[in-house]
């Protein structure tokens, strides 16, 4: 997956309003966090309502939920615990089954995801229209996801 670090490195976030490093962005009375299921790699997008979902802990706030993966092959239960401070910024943060993916990880996973897709369909298209010429370079899967593990 090489090409995809070629195109997807060298660009800057700049336009992005929101720090790559932070694990949410809040909107309206909505914090949004990105889980994904370490058993089926289903990334998901949640919705943290602020006035329902939270409770005041006195210095901020805690999230407990047990996440269900949306991935109807899987529905791994995750549970989770999330920390906030009193200006609902991720304090600390648990995931078990699962990790949740920084702002900058998401949305690179999603674009690349958007660009193996349409590699996808244009490689199916072109054999389609090469049938007969068998071609003996196959691309073996080769999905180890990079290793990048940037959060302790
Ligand atoms: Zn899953």
């Amino acid at each position: 997956m090489g090409f995809l670090r070629r195109l997807f490195g060298g660009q800057n976030d700049a336009q992005k309003q929101h720090s790559a490093e932070m694990l949410t962005y809040v909107e309206g009375t909505g914090i949004f966090i990105h889980p994904e299921c370490g058993t089926c790699k289903r990334r998901m997008r949640l919705r943290i309502d602020k006035e329902r979902d939270l409770e005041n802990d006195g210095a901020g706030y805690t999230w407990h939920k047990t996440l269900v993966c949306n991935n109807n092959r899987c529905f791994r239960r995750m549970p989770t615990v999330v920390h906030f401070d009193s200006k609902f910024n991720v304090a600390t943060y648990e995931l078990e089954k699962g990790r949740y993916l920084t702002l900058g990880e998401f949305d690179r996973l999603e674009a690349e995801d958007k660009v193996a897709k349409a590699a996808a369909e244009r490689a199916a298209a072109e054999e389609a229209s090469a049938e007969e010429q068998d071609s003996a370079e196959n691309d073996s899967d080769n999905s180890s996801g990079g290793g990048k593990r940037g959060f302790d």
